[in-house]
C-alpha cells in the first residue's frame, strides 16, 4: 500500500512534558505507510534510502509546520452541523436589527417550516426576549438559541409546537412566565438544553440530521482536527452517526469518542435512564470493539453559566446579593458517578462556578476509581488549590479558551467583582499542578477553530475584537507548546486514545494537519490548515475548497 515520506516540514514532536517554557522540538521528516507513521524523525541519507527502496512517494511540504491531527476536546458535533445551517445573528447589534434579518430570512425561505435563528445574546435586546418581539414578524414558529446555546428566546407558535404552554420548569431550567403563568417565550439553562435542543434535534428529519453531522466533519476537518470528544450525546446524535458510518463504508473520516448526556434528577439511588442506556451503548462500541467510535462516559451539568447568573459561585454574585446552588445535590451526583464509574465510563461534568467546582472535585474524588481519567468541562472560575486537586484525583482539565475571549466577559467585574475576576480561567495553575490539560471549543457555542482558540490560550487576549486592548490574566497564559498539547496530545489522554493518536511518533495513526503558520502566540490569526490527513489519507485540502 501507499508509503509516502513527507519531507520538508517541521514536524512537531515535543514530548509529553515538555514545553513548559517557549520551547518546541520539531523535527525534519515523516514517512507514512498503510496510514501509520514509520518514522519521524531528521532527515538524512539513512530514511532517504529506506524511502526509496519502499518505493515512496515524496511529498516536499515547504517548510510547513505539521502538527498532530487535533482533537476537539468538547464539541457538539449535531449541534454544530444544524447551526450551520442555521440563520446567524451573531452580527446584529440591537432588536430592530434582529427583527429585520429574520423578516428578510423570512422571506427568502417561504418553504421553511419553521425559522431557526442562532447567535443571540442577550444584551443586544437589553436583557428583554418575549414573544411579543417576536409574533407579528411570521406565523410559522421562530426560534432564536443564544450564542453560548443556554437559552432559546422564541414566537408563540413555537412554544406551542414544543407543547410548553403549560409544562412545568425541568430541575435546573426556567420557562419565564409572567405573574399569570403564561410562557413569556424565554428558556434558560435545562429548559433550553433538555427540551428545546431535543425538540430541534427530533424536528429535523433523518436526512437533515446525517446531512448536518457531515457538515460538522467537514467542519472539523477544516481547522485540522481528525477526532474529537462528542460531549452531549443522545439516541438521535448517535443514530445520525451511525447512519452516516454506514453509509461511508462502516468508517468516519474523523475519530470520536462520546459521552452520554444524563438528565439532572433528585434522586439519590443514581438510577437514571441514560446511565443505563450509555452503560449498554458502551459495552457495544468501546476500545476494543471499535475504537475510533466510541461511547466512553457521561455527560452532567452541574451549574449553568456566569452571564445569567445561574453558574454556581461560592460567594453571592456582586450584583444580585444571591447565589445559584448547583443542580445537583452531593448526594445525587455521588451516586450517578459511583454507578458510571463502577461500569467503567468516564464522567464529564461540567462545571462553570467555583461552587459547581468544588462538588465536581468532590464528587470525582470520592467516587472515582484512580485511573479513570474522569474530565471537569470548562472550569471557568475555580478557587486556589483546584489545579493541584485536579492532578491529586487524575482529573483531566477540559478547557475552551474560546469562551475565554475578554470582549465576552465584559460583564463580569460588575457581576463577580474584580477579585473574582482575577480567579478567571485559570489555565495556567491547572498545567502548573500537572493536570491533564485538554483543549475542546464546545461548539456552536464557541468558534472551533482551533489555531485561533490557541491563540487566546497563549496571549488571553480576544480573537473576536483584535483591538480590544484586556489581556485577561495573563499569569494564567499556557505556553504555545503547552496549549498545542492540550489540543492534541492531552485531549487523546482524555479519552485513553493516546497509544493510538494525538502525537507524531513511530506505530501511531498519521493523523496529521499540515500548517503555513509562525511558531508564535501572536501570529496563530495569521495560521492556515492546508492540509488535514486521517489515518495517512487526505481529509481536507484548502487549495481545492477554496
Ligand atoms: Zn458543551
Amino acid at each position: 500500500m501507499a508509503v509516502t515520506l513527507f519531507a520538508n516540514g517541521k514536524f512537531f514532536t515535543t514530548q509529553e512534558g515538555d514545553g513548559k517554557e517557549h520551547d518546541a522540538r520539531f523535527d525534519g521528516c515523516m514517512l507514512v505507510e498503510n496510514g501509520m507513521i514509520e518514522y519521524v524523525g531528521s532527515d538524512d541519507a539513512d530514511i532517504r534510502a529506506l524511502a526509496a527502496s519502499k518505493g515512496a512517494e515524496i511529498r516536499d511540504l515547504n517548510g510547513s509546520h505539521v502538527l498532530p491531527g487535533f482533537i476537539d476536546g468538547h464539541v457538539h458535533a449535531l449541534l454544530l452541523g444544524q447551526s450551520l445551517q442555521r440563520l446567524n445573528l451573531e452580527r446584529c447589534q440591537s432588536l430592530p436589527e434582529i427583527r429585520e434579518t429574520i423578516k428578510t430570512y423570512a422571506a427568502a425561505h417561504p418553504d421553511a417550516p419553521r425559522i431557526l435563528c442562532g447567535g443571540w445574546m442577550e444584551f443586544m435586546t437589553d436583557g428583554k426576549a418575549d414573544v411579543s418581539m417576536l409574533d407579528d414578524l411570521d406565523p410559522r414558529p421562530i426560534y432564536i438559541v443564544s450564542r453560548d446555546l443556554h437559552s432559546c428566546w422564541c414566537s408563540t407558535t413555537a412554544i406551542k409546537e414544543m407543547g410548553l404552554e403549560s409544562a412545568p420548569d425541568p430541575v435546573g431550567g426556567t420557562i419565564h412566565r409572567d405573574a399569570q403563568g403564561k410562557a413569556l417565550g424565554l428558556l434558560s439553562e435545562a429548559a433550553c438544553t433538555l427540551l428545546v435542543w431535543p425538540h430541534l434535534a427530533q424536528i429535523a428529519s433523518p436526512e437533515e440530521r446525517v446531512g448536518a453531522m457531515r457538515d460538522a466533519l467537514q467542519a472539523l476537518h477544516a481547522v485540522g482536527c481528525t477526532g474529537c470528544v462528542e460531549m452531549a450525546m443522545d439516541d438521535i446524535g448517535w443514530d445520525a452517526l451511525q447512519t452516516l458510518r454506514a453509509e461511508m463504508g462502516g468508517q468516519l473520516p474523523l475519530h470520536i469518542a462520546a459521552h452520554w448526556l444524563i438528565r439532572p434528577t433528585d434522586s439519590t439511588d443514581g438510577d437514571s435512564e441514560e446511565l443505563t442506556r450509555a452503560i449498554a451503548l458502551s459495552q457495544q462500541f468501546n476500545a476494543s470493539t471499535s475504537p475510533d467510535f466510541r461511547i466512553v462516559g457521561i455527560k452532567i451539568m452541574c451549574d449553568g453559566v456566569v452571564d445569567s447568573c445561574t453558574a454556581a459561585l461560592i460567594e453571592p454574585y456582586s450584583t444580585t446579593g444571591m447565589t445559584t446552588d448547583p443542580i445537583w445535590t452531593p448526594e445525587a451526583l455521588g451516586a450517578v458517578v459511583r454507578k458510571a464509574d463502577r461500569a467503567g465510563l468516564q464522567c464529564a461534568l461540567h462545571a462553570i462556578g467555583d461552587a459547581a467546582a468544588k462538588l465536581a472535585i468532590d464528587a470525582l474524588s470520592e467516587h472515582g476509581t484512580p485511573g479513570r481519567r474522569h474530565r471537569i468541562e470548562h472550569l471557568e472560575l475555580t478557587s486556589p488549590g483546584d489545579g493541584a486537586r485536579l492532578a491529586a484525583a487524575g482529573i483531566t482539565a477540559s478547557i475552551q479558551p474560546a469562551h475565554a475571549d475578554p470582549v465576552l466577559l465584559k460583564a463580569w467585574p460588575e457581576l463577580m467583582g474584580t477579585a473574582r475576576c482575577g480567579r478567571a480561567f485559570a489555565y495556567g495553575d491547572f498545567a502548573a499542578s500537572g493536570a491533564n490539560i485538554s483543549i475542546g471549543s464546545d461548539s456552536p457555542t464557541a468558534p472551533w477553530d482551533v489555531l485561533r482558540n490557541l491563540y487566546t490560550a497563549t496571549t488571553r487576549r480576544s480573537v473576536r475584537d483584535q483591538d480590544y486592548q484586556t489581556v485577561m490574566n495573563p499569569e494564567f497564559a499556557l505556553s504555545l507548546c503547552q496549549a498545542m498539547q492540550g489540543a492534541t496530545r492531552g485531549s487523546a489522554y482524555s479519552c485513553f486514545a493516546e497509544g493510538w493518536t494525538g502525537s507524531l511518533a513511530k506505530g501511531l495513526q498519521a493523523n496529521f494537519a499540515v500548517v503555513k503558520m509562525e511558531w508564535t502566540p501572536q501570529s496563530l490569526l495569521q495560521a492556515q490548515v492546508q492540509e488535514t490527513w486521517y489515518k495517512g489519507k487526505k481529509v481536507y485540502d484548502a487549495a481545492r475548497t477554496a
